[in-house]
Protein backbone atom coordinates (compact mmCIF):
# COMPACT_ATOMS: atom_id res chain seq x y z
CA UNK A 1 0.00 0.00 0.00
CA UNK A 2 1.61 3.38 -0.93
CA UNK A 3 2.26 6.01 1.71
CA UNK A 4 -0.10 8.32 2.46
CA UNK A 5 0.95 12.23 1.89
CA UNK A 6 1.91 15.16 4.58
CA UNK A 7 -1.14 16.44 3.63
CA UNK A 8 -3.54 13.06 3.93
CA UNK A 9 -1.99 12.47 7.22
CA UNK A 10 -2.50 16.00 8.39
CA UNK A 11 -6.32 15.87 7.01
CA UNK A 12 -6.52 12.36 8.78
CA UNK A 13 -5.26 14.17 12.51
CA UNK A 14 -7.93 16.64 12.50
CA UNK A 15 -10.70 13.99 12.45
CA UNK A 16 -12.30 12.95 15.87
CA UNK A 17 -10.64 10.69 18.20
CA UNK A 18 -13.53 7.67 18.14
CA UNK A 19 -11.64 5.38 21.83
CA UNK A 20 -11.13 8.16 24.25
CA UNK A 21 -12.85 5.94 27.31
CA UNK A 22 -11.38 3.25 29.66
CA UNK A 23 -12.06 -0.21 28.35
CA UNK A 24 -13.12 -2.54 31.07
CA UNK A 25 -14.86 -5.80 30.65
CA UNK A 26 -15.39 -5.70 27.07
CA UNK A 27 -16.99 -1.89 26.79
CA UNK A 28 -15.61 1.45 26.43
CA UNK A 29 -17.23 3.24 30.38
CA UNK A 30 -16.12 6.74 31.57
CA UNK A 31 -14.10 6.81 34.55
CA UNK A 32 -16.20 6.64 37.87
CA UNK A 33 -15.14 9.65 39.06
CA UNK A 34 -16.41 11.70 35.44
CA UNK A 35 -13.07 13.06 35.18
CA UNK A 36 -10.49 13.58 31.95
CA UNK A 37 -7.44 14.49 31.27
CA UNK A 38 -6.17 16.44 28.32
CA UNK A 39 -4.14 14.48 25.48
CA UNK A 40 -1.50 17.26 23.70
CA UNK A 41 0.37 16.60 20.45
CA UNK A 42 3.90 17.37 21.09
CA UNK A 43 3.83 18.28 17.50
CA UNK A 44 2.31 21.24 17.77
CA UNK A 45 1.22 21.89 21.33
CA UNK A 46 -2.56 21.76 20.64
CA UNK A 47 -5.48 19.39 22.19
CA UNK A 48 -5.51 15.89 20.59
CA UNK A 49 -9.17 14.86 22.93
CA UNK A 50 -10.16 14.68 26.35
CA UNK A 51 -9.51 11.36 27.94
CA UNK A 52 -11.16 9.59 30.86
CA UNK A 53 -9.00 9.42 33.63
CA UNK A 54 -8.82 6.04 35.96
CA UNK A 55 -8.38 5.86 39.23
CA UNK A 56 -8.35 3.37 42.19
CA UNK A 57 -11.75 2.88 41.50
CA UNK A 58 -11.35 2.07 38.24
CA UNK A 59 -8.71 -0.18 38.62
CA UNK A 60 -11.00 -1.91 41.32
CA UNK A 61 -12.98 -2.58 38.33
CA UNK A 62 -11.09 -3.61 35.73
CA UNK A 63 -9.01 -6.35 38.36
CA UNK A 64 -12.41 -7.18 39.22
CA UNK A 65 -13.72 -8.32 35.85
CA UNK A 66 -10.01 -9.72 35.04
CA UNK A 67 -10.16 -11.88 37.86
CA UNK A 68 -13.95 -12.73 36.92
CA UNK A 69 -12.49 -13.93 33.48
CA UNK A 70 -9.99 -15.54 34.85
CA UNK A 71 -11.64 -17.78 37.61
CA UNK A 72 -14.31 -18.64 34.76
CA UNK A 73 -11.28 -20.00 32.59
CA UNK A 74 -13.00 -18.41 29.06
CA UNK A 75 -9.42 -17.98 28.26
CA UNK A 76 -7.08 -19.78 30.58
CA UNK A 77 -9.21 -22.85 29.64
CA UNK A 78 -9.70 -22.29 25.71
CA UNK A 79 -7.81 -25.29 23.53
CA UNK A 80 -3.93 -23.90 22.84
CA UNK A 81 -5.13 -24.26 18.97
CA UNK A 82 -8.16 -21.85 19.33
CA UNK A 83 -6.03 -19.19 21.87
CA UNK A 84 -3.54 -19.03 18.82
CA UNK A 85 -6.40 -18.49 16.03
CA UNK A 86 -7.31 -15.87 17.91
CA UNK A 87 -4.75 -13.89 18.66
CA UNK A 88 -3.88 -14.57 14.79
CA UNK A 89 -7.30 -13.08 14.17
CA UNK A 90 -6.79 -9.77 16.21
CA UNK A 91 -2.93 -9.62 14.46
CA UNK A 92 -5.25 -9.41 10.96
CA UNK A 93 -6.86 -6.70 12.48
CA UNK A 94 -3.93 -4.56 13.73
CA UNK A 95 -2.72 -5.12 10.11
CA UNK A 96 -5.94 -3.19 8.79
CA UNK A 97 -6.22 -0.37 11.29
CA UNK A 98 -2.18 0.04 10.96
CA UNK A 99 -2.63 3.72 9.39
CA UNK A 100 -4.81 4.72 12.40
CA UNK A 101 -2.98 2.87 15.04
CA UNK A 102 -0.01 4.38 13.53
CA UNK A 103 -1.56 8.27 13.58
CA UNK A 104 -2.59 7.72 17.51
CA UNK A 105 1.13 6.21 18.55
CA UNK A 106 2.66 9.90 16.37
CA UNK A 107 -0.48 12.30 17.75
CA UNK A 108 0.72 11.28 21.07
CA UNK A 109 4.57 10.47 21.20
CA UNK A 110 5.40 12.76 18.37
CA UNK A 111 7.47 9.73 16.60
CA UNK A 112 7.57 10.52 13.02
CA UNK A 113 4.67 8.70 10.96
CA UNK A 114 6.77 6.42 8.92
CA UNK A 115 8.52 5.11 12.26
CA UNK A 116 4.89 4.49 13.66
CA UNK A 117 3.90 2.84 10.93
CA UNK A 118 6.68 0.77 9.83
CA UNK A 119 8.75 -0.18 13.44
CA UNK A 120 6.38 0.55 15.88
CA UNK A 121 2.76 -0.77 14.79
CA UNK A 122 4.37 -3.61 12.08
CA UNK A 123 6.61 -4.77 15.36
CA UNK A 124 3.83 -4.76 17.61
CA UNK A 125 1.77 -7.00 15.14
CA UNK A 126 4.92 -9.15 14.76
CA UNK A 127 5.36 -9.82 18.68
CA UNK A 128 1.47 -10.36 18.95
CA UNK A 129 2.25 -13.03 15.76
CA UNK A 130 5.13 -15.23 17.52
CA UNK A 131 3.24 -15.25 21.26
CA UNK A 132 0.35 -16.46 19.08
CA UNK A 133 2.52 -19.09 17.44
CA UNK A 134 4.13 -20.03 20.94
CA UNK A 135 0.68 -20.66 22.47
CA UNK A 136 0.37 -24.38 20.89
CA UNK A 137 4.44 -24.97 21.21
CA UNK A 138 5.12 -25.14 24.92
CA UNK A 139 5.20 -28.48 26.62
CA UNK A 140 5.59 -29.26 30.50
CA UNK A 141 8.05 -31.52 31.77
CA UNK A 142 8.05 -35.45 33.62
CA UNK A 143 10.78 -35.28 36.20
CA UNK A 144 13.29 -38.12 36.77
CA UNK A 145 12.26 -39.50 40.24
CA UNK A 146 12.21 -42.83 41.01
CA UNK A 147 9.46 -45.38 39.07
CA UNK A 148 7.00 -45.48 41.46
CA UNK A 149 5.95 -42.13 40.78
CA UNK A 150 5.65 -39.93 37.74
CA UNK A 151 5.91 -35.77 38.94
CA UNK A 152 4.53 -33.82 36.37
CA UNK A 153 5.96 -29.80 36.31
CA UNK A 154 3.90 -27.67 33.92
CA UNK A 155 3.74 -23.78 33.93
CA UNK A 156 0.36 -22.31 34.70
CA UNK A 157 -0.82 -18.51 34.22
CA UNK A 158 -0.67 -16.82 37.24
CA UNK A 159 -3.91 -14.95 37.14
CA UNK A 160 -4.40 -11.05 36.95
CA UNK A 161 -1.34 -9.57 35.32
CA UNK A 162 -1.05 -5.41 35.98
CA UNK A 163 1.28 -4.23 33.02
CA UNK A 164 2.34 -0.52 33.04
CA UNK A 165 4.01 0.94 30.51
CA UNK A 166 5.47 4.44 28.93
CA UNK A 167 5.23 6.56 26.34
CA UNK A 168 8.15 5.59 24.15
CA UNK A 169 7.53 3.05 22.50
CA UNK A 170 3.91 2.40 23.57
CA UNK A 171 2.82 -0.33 21.01
CA UNK A 172 5.81 -2.65 21.29
CA UNK A 173 6.17 -2.74 25.00
CA UNK A 174 2.53 -3.22 25.33
CA UNK A 175 2.77 -6.34 23.08
CA UNK A 176 5.68 -7.79 24.57
CA UNK A 177 3.64 -7.99 27.70
CA UNK A 178 0.23 -8.10 26.88
CA UNK A 179 1.73 -11.38 23.91
CA UNK A 180 3.23 -13.15 26.49
CA UNK A 181 0.87 -12.63 29.12
CA UNK A 182 -2.50 -13.93 27.49
CA UNK A 183 -0.14 -16.32 25.46
CA UNK A 184 0.73 -17.81 28.99
CA UNK A 185 -3.36 -18.03 29.75
CA UNK A 186 -3.51 -14.85 32.19
CA UNK A 187 -6.18 -11.93 32.39
CA UNK A 188 -4.67 -8.77 31.98
CA UNK A 189 -4.87 -4.89 33.13
CA UNK A 190 -2.95 -2.25 30.91
CA UNK A 191 -1.94 0.96 32.33
CA UNK A 192 -0.50 3.21 29.53
CA UNK A 193 1.22 6.11 30.34
CA UNK A 194 -0.67 9.46 30.59
CA UNK A 195 1.42 10.86 27.56
CA UNK A 196 0.07 7.75 24.97
CA UNK A 197 -3.29 6.54 26.09
CA UNK A 198 -4.62 6.13 22.55
CA UNK A 199 -3.18 3.28 20.46
CA UNK A 200 -3.68 0.81 23.46
CA UNK A 201 -7.92 1.43 23.46
CA UNK A 202 -8.06 0.72 19.73
CA UNK A 203 -5.17 -2.25 20.18
CA UNK A 204 -7.97 -3.52 23.33
CA UNK A 205 -10.64 -3.03 20.78
CA UNK A 206 -9.50 -5.10 18.24
CA UNK A 207 -8.87 -7.63 21.00
CA UNK A 208 -12.47 -8.05 21.21
CA UNK A 209 -12.96 -7.74 17.62
CA UNK A 210 -10.86 -10.84 17.37
CA UNK A 211 -13.19 -12.61 20.11
CA UNK A 212 -11.16 -12.18 23.17
CA UNK A 213 -13.29 -12.65 25.81
CA UNK A 214 -14.53 -9.97 27.86
CA UNK A 215 -12.22 -8.96 30.95
CA UNK A 216 -9.31 -10.80 29.88
CA UNK A 217 -7.86 -7.56 28.42
CA UNK A 218 -8.70 -4.41 30.19
CA UNK A 219 -7.28 -1.04 29.57
CA UNK A 220 -7.39 2.19 32.17
CA UNK A 221 -5.68 5.02 31.08
CA UNK A 222 -4.65 7.76 33.95
CA UNK A 223 -1.68 8.86 36.03
CA UNK A 224 0.93 7.12 37.42
CA UNK A 225 0.81 7.65 41.08
CA UNK A 226 -3.10 7.34 41.23
CA UNK A 227 -4.24 4.80 38.54
CA UNK A 228 -0.74 3.07 38.48
CA UNK A 229 -0.76 2.80 42.03
CA UNK A 230 -3.45 1.10 42.72
CA UNK A 231 -2.84 -1.57 40.59
CA UNK A 232 0.94 -1.69 42.12
CA UNK A 233 -1.04 -2.30 45.33
CA UNK A 234 -4.08 -4.04 44.53
CA UNK A 235 -4.37 -7.19 46.26
CA UNK A 236 -6.62 -9.70 43.26
CA UNK A 237 -2.86 -8.37 40.90
CA UNK A 238 -0.83 -11.81 40.79
CA UNK A 239 1.92 -10.07 38.66
CA UNK A 240 2.71 -6.82 37.85
CA UNK A 241 5.32 -6.10 34.75
CA UNK A 242 6.43 -2.41 34.64
CA UNK A 243 8.61 -0.82 32.07
CA UNK A 244 9.88 2.55 32.65
CA UNK A 245 11.89 4.85 34.91
CA UNK A 246 14.34 3.11 37.68
CA UNK A 247 12.84 5.31 40.30
CA UNK A 248 8.94 4.13 39.38
CA UNK A 249 9.99 0.96 39.38
CA UNK A 250 11.14 0.77 42.83
CA UNK A 251 7.89 1.87 43.76
CA UNK A 252 6.55 -1.04 42.50
CA UNK A 253 8.92 -3.15 44.46
CA UNK A 254 7.42 -1.01 47.67
CA UNK A 255 3.69 -1.26 46.41
CA UNK A 256 4.23 -5.29 46.06
CA UNK A 257 6.03 -5.27 50.03
CA UNK A 258 3.12 -3.98 51.30
CA UNK A 259 0.41 -5.14 49.33
CA UNK A 260 0.35 -8.98 48.77
CA UNK A 261 4.07 -9.68 47.28
CA UNK A 262 2.96 -9.87 43.91
CA UNK A 263 5.44 -11.46 41.64
CA UNK A 264 7.47 -7.59 39.79
CA UNK A 265 9.11 -7.57 37.10
CA UNK A 266 10.86 -4.51 36.09
CA UNK A 267 12.58 -3.19 32.40
CA UNK A 268 14.16 0.56 33.62
CA UNK A 269 16.33 2.80 32.32
CA UNK A 270 19.94 2.65 30.83
CA UNK A 271 22.74 4.75 29.80
CA UNK A 272 24.35 2.43 26.96
CA UNK A 273 28.53 2.67 26.72
CA UNK A 274 29.74 2.19 22.96
CA UNK A 275 33.40 0.76 23.60
CA UNK A 276 34.90 2.04 20.75
CA UNK A 277 38.67 0.85 20.39
CA UNK A 278 41.26 2.28 18.03
CA UNK A 279 41.12 -1.39 15.76
CA UNK A 280 37.73 -0.82 15.53
CA UNK A 281 36.56 -2.52 11.89
CA UNK A 282 34.63 0.17 9.69
CA UNK A 283 34.57 3.97 11.06
CA UNK A 284 31.73 4.42 8.97
CA UNK A 285 29.60 1.69 10.00
CA UNK A 286 30.16 2.72 13.67
CA UNK A 287 29.45 6.50 13.02
CA UNK A 288 26.33 5.18 11.47
CA UNK A 289 25.14 2.61 14.26
CA UNK A 290 26.23 5.34 16.88
CA UNK A 291 24.36 8.43 15.41
CA UNK A 292 21.03 5.97 14.97
CA UNK A 293 21.40 4.59 17.46
CA UNK A 294 21.38 7.40 19.75
CA UNK A 295 18.85 10.22 17.90
CA UNK A 296 16.35 7.47 16.60
CA UNK A 297 13.03 8.00 18.73
CA UNK A 298 14.64 11.64 19.78
CA UNK A 299 16.71 9.79 22.16
CA UNK A 300 14.14 7.96 23.80
CA UNK A 301 15.32 4.81 23.86
CA UNK A 302 15.98 3.19 27.10
CA UNK A 303 19.14 1.11 25.68
CA UNK A 304 20.15 4.54 23.63
CA UNK A 305 23.66 4.73 23.03
CA UNK A 306 24.23 7.74 25.00
CA UNK A 307 27.79 7.24 25.99
CA UNK A 308 30.59 6.90 23.70
CA UNK A 309 34.47 5.71 25.28
CA UNK A 310 36.39 5.58 22.52
CA UNK A 311 40.32 5.45 21.95
CA UNK A 312 42.10 8.82 22.05
CA UNK A 313 43.58 7.91 18.43
CA UNK A 314 40.38 8.01 16.77
CA UNK A 315 37.68 9.25 18.53
CA UNK A 316 38.17 13.30 15.94
CA UNK A 317 37.46 10.81 13.07
CA UNK A 318 34.44 8.90 14.86
CA UNK A 319 32.52 11.79 16.21
CA UNK A 320 32.70 13.90 12.80
CA UNK A 321 31.38 11.03 10.88
CA UNK A 322 28.58 10.69 13.57
CA UNK A 323 28.11 14.38 12.98
CA UNK A 324 27.76 14.31 9.37
CA UNK A 325 25.50 11.59 10.00
CA UNK A 326 23.04 13.35 12.01
CA UNK A 327 22.68 15.87 9.67
CA UNK A 328 20.34 13.71 8.11
CA UNK A 329 18.38 12.83 11.44
CA UNK A 330 16.85 16.30 11.83
CA UNK A 331 13.82 16.98 13.27
CA UNK A 332 10.77 17.50 11.08
CA UNK A 333 6.99 17.54 10.83
CA UNK A 334 5.68 14.36 12.63
CA UNK A 335 2.92 13.67 9.92
CA UNK A 336 5.52 14.27 6.87
CA UNK A 337 6.72 10.73 5.86
CA UNK A 338 10.09 11.71 4.69
CA UNK A 339 11.21 12.76 8.39
CA UNK A 340 13.90 11.18 10.34
CA UNK A 341 12.91 12.31 14.04
CA UNK A 342 10.16 13.80 15.37
CA UNK A 343 9.64 15.53 18.99
CA UNK A 344 10.11 15.34 22.51
CA UNK A 345 7.16 13.98 23.96
CA UNK A 346 6.29 16.53 26.17
CA UNK A 347 6.68 20.04 27.17
CA UNK A 348 8.31 19.06 30.46
CA UNK A 349 10.61 16.53 29.49
CA UNK A 350 11.75 18.96 26.70
CA UNK A 351 12.80 21.28 29.01
CA UNK A 352 14.29 18.24 31.23
CA UNK A 353 16.53 17.56 27.98
CA UNK A 354 17.15 21.35 27.85
CA UNK A 355 18.28 21.52 31.25
CA UNK A 356 20.61 18.69 30.88
CA UNK A 357 22.15 20.27 27.95
CA UNK A 358 22.77 23.06 29.76
CA UNK A 359 24.36 21.47 32.76
CA UNK A 360 27.02 19.78 30.33
CA UNK A 361 27.87 22.75 29.38
CA UNK A 362 28.46 24.48 32.75
CA UNK A 363 30.10 21.21 33.53
CA UNK A 364 32.61 21.72 31.05
CA UNK A 365 31.96 19.48 28.01
CA UNK A 366 31.47 21.27 24.51
CA UNK A 367 28.94 21.08 22.27
CA UNK A 368 30.27 19.47 18.64
CA UNK A 369 27.09 20.06 17.29
CA UNK A 370 22.73 21.12 18.09
CA UNK A 371 21.85 21.81 21.73
CA UNK A 372 19.94 24.44 20.58
CA UNK A 373 15.89 23.42 19.90
CA UNK A 374 14.34 23.85 16.34
CA UNK A 375 10.88 24.41 15.68
CA UNK A 376 10.16 22.82 12.28
CA UNK A 377 6.04 23.04 13.02
CA UNK A 378 5.67 26.36 15.66
CA UNK A 379 4.44 25.72 18.95
CA UNK A 380 6.31 21.68 18.65
CA UNK A 381 9.04 20.42 20.92
CA UNK A 382 11.66 19.27 18.90
CA UNK A 383 15.59 19.27 20.32
CA UNK A 384 17.61 18.56 16.90
CA UNK A 385 20.92 15.76 17.51
CA UNK A 386 23.37 16.91 20.42
CA UNK A 387 26.78 15.77 20.44
CA UNK A 388 28.82 16.77 23.48
CA UNK A 389 32.79 16.02 23.08
CA UNK A 390 35.48 16.40 26.51
CA UNK A 391 32.66 14.92 28.68
CA UNK A 392 34.65 13.33 31.59
CA UNK A 393 33.59 10.30 33.74
CA UNK A 394 31.63 11.24 36.74
CA UNK A 395 29.68 14.45 34.91
CA UNK A 396 26.18 14.28 35.76
CA UNK A 397 25.62 13.88 31.83
CA UNK A 398 28.04 10.89 31.57
CA UNK A 399 26.20 9.38 35.01
CA UNK A 400 22.09 10.16 34.88
CA UNK A 401 19.72 9.25 32.18
CA UNK A 402 18.77 12.24 29.89
CA UNK A 403 16.37 10.75 28.11
CA UNK A 404 16.83 12.92 24.85
CA UNK A 405 18.77 13.13 21.42
CA UNK A 406 22.12 13.88 23.11
CA UNK A 407 25.63 11.78 23.34
CA UNK A 408 28.97 12.37 25.27
CA UNK A 409 32.20 11.21 24.25
CA UNK A 410 34.72 10.51 26.71
CA UNK A 411 38.25 10.05 25.79
CA UNK A 412 40.96 7.45 27.22
CA UNK A 413 44.22 5.67 26.35
CA UNK A 414 43.51 2.20 26.97
CA UNK A 415 41.03 -0.76 26.84
CA UNK A 416 40.58 -1.23 31.06
CA UNK A 417 40.30 2.40 31.22
CA UNK A 418 37.11 2.22 29.09
CA UNK A 419 35.94 -0.86 30.36
CA UNK A 420 36.07 0.36 33.90
CA UNK A 421 33.76 3.69 32.57
CA UNK A 422 31.83 1.33 30.55
CA UNK A 423 30.27 -0.64 33.48
CA UNK A 424 30.75 2.54 36.64
CA UNK A 425 26.92 3.17 36.08
CA UNK A 426 23.95 1.90 38.58
CA UNK A 427 22.37 0.85 35.01
CA UNK A 428 22.95 -2.52 32.89
CA UNK A 429 20.58 -2.51 30.12
CA UNK A 430 22.84 -3.11 27.28
CA UNK A 431 26.39 -2.16 25.66
CA UNK A 432 28.69 -2.19 22.81
CA UNK A 433 31.67 -2.99 21.56
CA UNK A 434 33.81 -1.96 18.71
CA UNK A 435 37.25 -4.25 17.49
CA UNK A 436 38.57 -6.07 14.57
CA UNK A 437 40.09 -8.64 17.41
CA UNK A 438 37.81 -11.37 17.96
CA UNK A 439 39.66 -12.03 21.01
CA UNK A 440 39.31 -8.80 22.91
CA UNK A 441 35.81 -9.08 21.35
CA UNK A 442 34.94 -11.94 23.97
CA UNK A 443 37.34 -11.21 26.64
CA UNK A 444 35.25 -7.37 26.86
CA UNK A 445 31.84 -8.52 26.14
CA UNK A 446 31.80 -10.95 29.58
CA UNK A 447 33.49 -8.33 31.32
CA UNK A 448 30.89 -5.47 30.09
CA UNK A 449 27.75 -6.14 33.13
CA UNK A 450 24.74 -5.59 30.34
CA UNK A 451 21.85 -7.85 29.49
CA UNK A 452 22.94 -6.90 25.79
CA UNK A 453 26.12 -6.73 24.64
CA UNK A 454 26.55 -5.66 20.83
CA UNK A 455 29.77 -6.35 18.82
CA UNK A 456 30.19 -4.66 15.54
CA UNK A 457 27.05 -3.41 15.68
CA UNK A 458 24.34 -1.75 17.45
CA UNK A 459 20.34 -2.49 17.96
CA UNK A 460 20.10 -5.52 16.11
CA UNK A 461 17.33 -7.36 18.07
CA UNK A 462 14.47 -9.56 17.98
CA UNK A 463 11.68 -11.05 19.04
CA UNK A 464 13.62 -14.23 20.06
CA UNK A 465 16.12 -12.79 21.95
CA UNK A 466 15.47 -11.85 25.21
CA UNK A 467 15.68 -8.28 26.58
CA UNK A 468 16.25 -6.73 30.08
CA UNK A 469 18.81 -5.58 32.59
CA UNK A 470 21.52 -6.00 34.63
CA UNK A 471 21.79 -4.02 37.86
CA UNK A 472 19.63 -1.06 38.32
CA UNK A 473 17.93 -1.74 34.68
CA UNK A 474 15.70 -3.96 36.07
CA UNK A 475 15.07 -7.74 36.56
CA UNK A 476 12.99 -10.10 34.20
CA UNK A 477 13.42 -10.06 30.39
CA UNK A 478 10.54 -8.88 27.70
CA UNK A 479 10.70 -11.28 24.58
CA UNK A 480 11.83 -14.66 23.58
CA UNK A 481 10.02 -17.92 25.59
CA UNK A 482 11.80 -16.48 28.37
CA UNK A 483 9.56 -13.79 29.06
CA UNK A 484 6.49 -16.00 28.97
CA UNK A 485 7.93 -18.12 31.76
CA UNK A 486 7.66 -14.97 33.87
CA UNK A 487 3.74 -15.23 33.88
CA UNK A 488 3.94 -18.18 34.73
CA UNK A 489 3.91 -20.42 38.42
CA UNK A 490 5.75 -23.81 38.28
CA UNK A 491 3.73 -26.52 39.34
CA UNK A 492 4.85 -29.88 40.44
CA UNK A 493 2.16 -32.91 40.45
CA UNK A 494 2.98 -35.89 42.07
CA UNK A 495 1.49 -39.09 41.43
CA UNK A 496 2.32 -41.95 43.25
CA UNK A 497 1.34 -45.34 40.90
P1 LIG B 1 7.96 6.66 34.19
O1 LIG B 1 8.61 5.72 35.12
O2 LIG B 1 7.76 8.06 34.61
O3 LIG B 1 6.48 6.14 33.82
C1 LIG B 1 6.26 4.83 33.36
C2 LIG B 1 4.87 4.41 33.77
O4 LIG B 1 4.78 4.42 35.19
C3 LIG B 1 3.75 5.33 33.27
O5 LIG B 1 2.64 4.56 32.91
C4 LIG B 1 3.45 6.17 34.49
O6 LIG B 1 2.12 6.67 34.52
C5 LIG B 1 3.68 5.19 35.62
N1 LIG B 1 4.02 5.83 36.89
C6 LIG B 1 4.67 7.01 37.09
N2 LIG B 1 4.77 7.29 38.40
C7 LIG B 1 4.16 6.26 39.06
C8 LIG B 1 3.93 5.97 40.44
N3 LIG B 1 4.34 6.78 41.41
N4 LIG B 1 3.29 4.81 40.74
C9 LIG B 1 2.86 3.97 39.77
N5 LIG B 1 3.04 4.21 38.47
C10 LIG B 1 3.69 5.32 38.10
O7 LIG B 1 8.75 6.52 32.85
P2 LIG B 1 8.53 7.31 31.49
O8 LIG B 1 9.02 8.68 31.68
O9 LIG B 1 7.14 7.10 31.00
O10 LIG B 1 9.47 6.48 30.50
C11 LIG B 1 10.81 6.70 30.42
C12 LIG B 1 11.58 5.68 31.23
O11 LIG B 1 11.25 4.36 30.83
C13 LIG B 1 13.06 5.81 31.03
O12 LIG B 1 13.72 5.72 32.25
C14 LIG B 1 13.39 4.61 30.15
O13 LIG B 1 14.71 4.20 30.22
C15 LIG B 1 12.44 3.61 30.64
N6 LIG B 1 12.24 2.53 29.66
C16 LIG B 1 12.79 1.31 29.89
C17 LIG B 1 12.63 0.29 28.96
C18 LIG B 1 13.21 -1.07 29.19
O14 LIG B 1 12.79 -2.00 28.55
N7 LIG B 1 14.16 -1.22 30.09
C19 LIG B 1 11.92 0.52 27.79
C20 LIG B 1 11.38 1.78 27.59
C21 LIG B 1 11.54 2.78 28.54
Amino acid sequence: MAMPTKQEWTKRAEQKVKRTQLFINGKFVDAASGKTFDSINPRDGKLITEVAEGDAEDVNRAVAAAKASFEAGVWREMAPLDRKKLILRWVELIHAHAEELALLETMNCGKPISDSLNVDVASCANNMQWYAECIDKLYGEIAPIPRDSVALIEREPMGVVGAVVPWNYPLIITSWKVGAALAAGNSVVLKPAEQSPLSALLFAELATQAGLPDGVLNVVPGFGPTAGGALGRHMDVNKLAFTGSTEVGKYFLKYAAESNAKAVSLELGGKTPHVVLGDLPDVDAAASAIAWGVFYNAGQTCHAGTRVIVDARVEDELLEKVREVSKSIMPGDTYDPATAMGTIVDRTQFDRVNEYIKIGESEGATIHTGGKPVEPVPGGVFIPPTIFKDVKPGMRIEKEEIFGPVLGSVRVTSEEEAVRIANDTQYGLGAALWTRDVSKAHKIARQLRAGTVWVNTFDRSSIVTPFGGFKQSGTGRDRSLHSIEGYTNLKTTWIQL
